[in-house]
């Protein structure tokens, strides 16, 4: 007889669900993460970099020989000029819930966050010179609020949420008020990964008169959003998370339609010109999203992009966040079956409507551990100060890749006690 919560218990469990997995044919869509000794057993940093899917080497050689050595600089009439809105147009439809007109592919999160906190801080005027925002916020929104701030004098108000769980739409309504300009936060919070209330949070802060810029890092491709829905003034992504789009790969940016020409961004470059090729003397924003873009699309970026989008759309948005959510609880209840005897805690929300895509553990080895892990193959990532986060991406990861993770951690732990 063997043990209920035992090793093959728990690698039969994942078999079942992962046969009876809707998504499971994903899998085999993506590039084979590696073979021999180069081959990954469980790769859990989906949320930090996706796995590229086979289309996208296929199109980015297609890309390479067709669009780029043959049609050459003619592309960018033929279709590279529009790709920034018209990606960002089916992104916003199927990922974000954005009517079209409203979100355009460009730069880093990181410069896109700016553009949007820098042209919201303006717009919001002297007498609300206050931004909102927490202290465990990804560090680049916290650097660049802080950035914001100096050059703007404008002055920073922070909730502090519980490291484990994140902002609530209490300390959001405690901390707004007459003088607040925006309201910064993450959707899904990048350690914990606690999903956030944006309806509740947004409508406490148009309640008090400011604007929210949502972070929709973790979210974009794992957990609809509905922007439109609840009215959210502006928000940005990366695309290189859930999205696959690869390394480096551009971020998004989704600026509500009636705040467009009310808001002005300030990186005022040619490709953001109503005419970029007249070349005048002066800088005139073009109309809708394209007053957004600062220089030359990283059209390279955005193929991948498109490819996971496009598979969104075939499965549908519900079911990635359906299996998002499964492997969640999977991970959960196997760490407190198989892991909580060697002191590991869950240090994300247990509520699936609270959680996004990957689950945090707490150790106070799982520095160590998390090395090892990459040593045999199996590759989450570390956060300070004592995390291993397991991203769980709906369209790539079998159940069978976190049971052998967690199994791997027991062996690791049982072997040291
Ligand atoms: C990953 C991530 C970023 C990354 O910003 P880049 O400019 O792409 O490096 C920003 N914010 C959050 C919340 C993230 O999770």
């Amino acid at each position: 007889m063997s043990d209920p919560s035992g090793p093959s218990d728990l690698l039969d469990r994942a078999a079942a669900l992962d046969a009876a997995d809707p998504l499971a044919a994903c899998r085999d869509l993506f590039v084979p993460a590696g073979a021999g000794a180069e081959e990954v057993v469980a790769y859990l940093d989906g949320n930090s970099l996706g796995r590229p899917l086979r289309a996208t080497a296929d199109r980015l050689a297609d890309l390479v020989r067709h669009d780029w050595g043959t049609r050459l600089i003619r592309s960018w009439d033929e279709q590279w000029m529009e790709l920034p809105l018209r990606l960002g147009d089916r992104l916003g439809a199927v990922c974000l819930g954005a009517a079209p007109g409203q979100t355009v592919v460009a730069d880093s999160t990181t410069v896109l966050l700016y553009k949007l906190l820098r042209a919201a801080v303006a717009a919001s005027g002297p007498d609300r010179p206050e931004i909102v925002l927490d202290t465990e916020n990804f560090p680049t929104d916290r650097y660049v609020a802080q950035g914001v701030a100096a050059e703007t004098g404008a002055r920073l108000v922070w909730v502090e949420p519980e490291p484990e769980a994140g902002v609530t739409p209490e300390q959001v309504a405690a901390a707004v008020g007459p003088r607040t300009g925006v309201v910064l936060l993450s959707h899904v919070a990048y350690k914990s990964a606690w999903l956030a209330d944006l309806p509740a949070i947004t409508r406490i802060a148009h309640e008090a008169g400011a604007m929210v810029l949502w972070d929709l890092c973790h979210s974009a491709g794992a957990v609809p959003v509905g922007l439109d829905e609840h009215g959210v003034d502006l928000a940005v992504g990366c695309s290189y998370k859930f999205l696959n789009g690869g390394p480096g790969a551009p971020a998004f940016a989704y600026v509500a339609a009636r705040h467009q020409d009310r808001l002005r961004q300030p990186i005022t470059g040619w490709m953001g010109h109503a005419e970029p090729f007249v070349m005048g003397p002066d800088y005139r924003a073009g109309g809708g999203m394209r007053g957004w873009i600062s220089g030359t699309p990283p059209v390279l970026g955005m193929v991948g992009i498109e490819d996971t989008v496009d598979l969104i759309a075939e499965v549908g948005p519900a079911a990635v966040r359906a299996k998002g959510s499964a492997l969640g609880r999977f991970v959960i209840e196997a760490v407190d079956e198989v892991l909580a005897v060697h002191g590991v805690r869950i240090a994300s929300p247990r509520a699936d409507d609270r959680r996004g895509a990957h689950v945090t553990l707490a150790h106070p080895r799982s520095r160590d551990l998390c090395a090892q892990l990459w040593r045999d193959g199996i590759v989450p990532d570390y956060r300070e100060p004592d995390g291993i986060r397991l991203g769980l991406s709906p369209l790539s990861t079998s159940y069978a890749e976190a049971a052998r993770a967690l199994l791997r951690i027991e062996e690791l732990l049982a072997s040291e006690s």
